[in-house]
């Protein structure tokens, strides 16, 4: 699925795949995982406020745009919370 070994050790478990002192370097689906798992990620769900989203991932990824950087993080989001919130209802949307 990917050629960078901390992806694929992040896609075998649940949280696995933390920490970046092996090669390779961290590829920008780490960065987006890292994102995905940091609390901007988790305030973006609860509050449905992007802002502070926006703003780190134009940071760690400057090469993608939002839509594209967003994308990857909600791929690692749904890898982590496969039955998202426990308290969030998608009740309108
Ligand atoms: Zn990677």
């Amino acid at each position: 699925m990917s050629d960078c070994r901390h992806c694929n050790q992040a896609l075998s478990g649940p949280m696995a795949g933390s920490g970046y002192k092996y090669p390779p370097q961290p590829c920008s689906n780490c960065m987006a995982r890292a994102v995905a798992r940091s609390m901007v990620a988790h305030d973006a769900v609860r509050t449905r406020d992007t802002t502070e989203l926006r703003e780190t991932l134009a940071r760690t990824l400057p090469g993608l745009t939002y839509e594209q950087a967003a994308a990857m993080v909600r791929k690692w989001w749904q890898h982590d919370h496969p039955n998202g919130i426990s308290k969030e209802q998608p009740s309108h949307g």
